[in-house]
């Protein structure tokens, strides 16, 4: 397949209707100590796990960021009043603290974005050549268990570098 489509339609089925979770690699990356972790959380149930996994896959002396992508209303079409912005982004470095403090063995930074969640971490990826693996919930608040992927999972797991660990707790 093209180079930059990581996921065959065979993978893909895979992480869909995996009752565990499942971590995509693509022939050239390394899969090694991992160092660098990159854990994108909507903060849902999914992706608590997902955090919790990512503790567990850290190195001794590696670091976890964490990251959450605003999403702003698109209909919007004027400039973002500053005070709303401010707002959202206090309210989404709270809401990170409170996630990050459950690690309590890793360095854990934080981080928030603001754009389509897919793309933010996408691009979080691509400027920092130091990730060396993903690790994220197959679906969000929205997901209906263990069928669907949702669109952010599935986006960056297509397009990612790095391997992608797809967080799924047995039921
Ligand atoms: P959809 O959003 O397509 O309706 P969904 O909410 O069920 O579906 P996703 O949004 O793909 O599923 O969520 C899968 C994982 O993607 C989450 O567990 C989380 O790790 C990550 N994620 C989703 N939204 C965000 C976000 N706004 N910021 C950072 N990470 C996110
Ligand atoms: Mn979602």
């Amino acid at each position: 397949g093209l180079s930059r489509i990581l996921v065959g339609s065979v993978a893909e089925m895979v992480i869909r209707h995996s009752p565990c979770s499942v971590l995509a690699v693509r022939p050239d990356s390394k899969v090694a100590a991992f160092k660098n972790v990159l854990v994108p959380t909507d903060f849902s149930e999914t992706a608590t796990y997902a955090l919790d996994l990512a503790g567990q896959m850290v190195d001794a002396d590696g670091t976890i960021t964490l990251l959450h992508v605003l999403e702003l209303p698109v209909a919007f079409s004027g400039e973002v009043a500053p005070d709303f912005a401010r707002d959202l982004d206090k309210k989404s470095a709270a809401a990170l603290d409170a996630s990050a403090a459950r690690l309590k063995n890793a360095r854990v930074t934080t981080r928030s974005r603001i754009g389509y969640p897919g793309a933010q971490t996408l691009s979080t990826i691509e400027h920092d050549p130091n990730i060396d693996l993903v690790v994220m919930g197959s679906h969000g608040r929205t997901g209906i268990k263990r069928v669907i992927m949702g669109s952010v999972a599935e986006k960056v797991v297509r397009h990612a570098r790095c391997p992608v660990l797809v967080a799924r707790k047995r039921a």
